[in-house]
């Protein structure tokens, strides 16, 4: 499959991001998590990206658009894609449009994920991640805690709150979001591939993306 998944921080786009992948063998492309990874390994586009990031803030679309531009080259993404937090802005939803037209890539469908600003916000500040970036396991410390330590599961390492998951930052990016990432919903719909789930229970709206795509083939 290819498809883009819109919604607020706090949506879920992860979660059923990672449901999506399992199902067909796609691949999860998060710039969140690029540019996660880039900060911890020190790089150029790392220290560029560290400040917005930390105070709530969009990183430049130029930077984005040239990670994104590399990405969707690499053989991996023949399998399909989920592109998770990307795009953010309308000027990059309109270079994605003209850089998927020049690689002769059709998306099969845009989802846009609802659910209300109290869930986001318990959601949110209850959420822990996993600090190896080669991991990135996401916890909940009242629905799915790491051990009692606080380590991860899955790989030993210890488990974090993210700089941007505190109360202040958590504000700052819906309000980022509803500015600068809300409109993408109109966009899509007037190019005629946006759909609405609500993204409440992660299975059935994993279910009812699955029923969609199939209703396209
Ligand atoms: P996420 O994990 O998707 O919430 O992303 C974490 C942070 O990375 C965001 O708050 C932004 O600072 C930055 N970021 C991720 N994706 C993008 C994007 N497509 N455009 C601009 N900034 C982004």
């Amino acid at each position: 499959m290819r498809i883009i998944l819109l919604g607020a921080p706090g949506a879920g786009k992860g979660t059923i991001a990672k449901f999506l992948c399992d199902f067909d063998g796609s691949i999860q492309i998060s710039t969140g998590d690029i540019l996660r990874a880039a900060v911890k390994a020190g790089t150029e586009l790392g220290k560029k990206a560290k400040g917005y990031m930390d105070r709530g803030d969009l990183v430049p679309d130029s930077l984005i658009m040239n990670i994104m531009e590399a990405r969707l080259q690499e053989p991996d993404c023949e399998k399909g894609f989920i592109l998770d937090g990307f795009p953010r802005t309308i000027k990059q939803a309109e270079e994605l449009k003209d850089l998927l037209k020049k690689l002769d890539i059709k998306l099969d469908l845009v989802v846009n994920l609802e659910v209300s600003r109290d869930v986001i916000l318990d959601r949110l500040t209850t959420r822990r991640t996993c600090s190896n970036s080669e991991c990135q396991e996401i916890y909940n410390i009242k629905s799915k805690p790491p051990t009692a330590d606080g380590k991860c599961k899955k790989c030993g390492s210890p488990v974090i709150q993210r700089d941007d998951e505190t109360e202040e930052a958590i504000v700052y990016r819906l309000k980022t979001y509803n500015e600068k990432t809300a409109p993408l919903i109109g966009f899509y719909e007037t190019e005629g591939m946006l759909e609405n789930f609500a993204s409440t229970n992660s299975q059935e709206t994993v279910e009812g993306i699955k029923k969609s795509l199939k209703s396209k083939v």
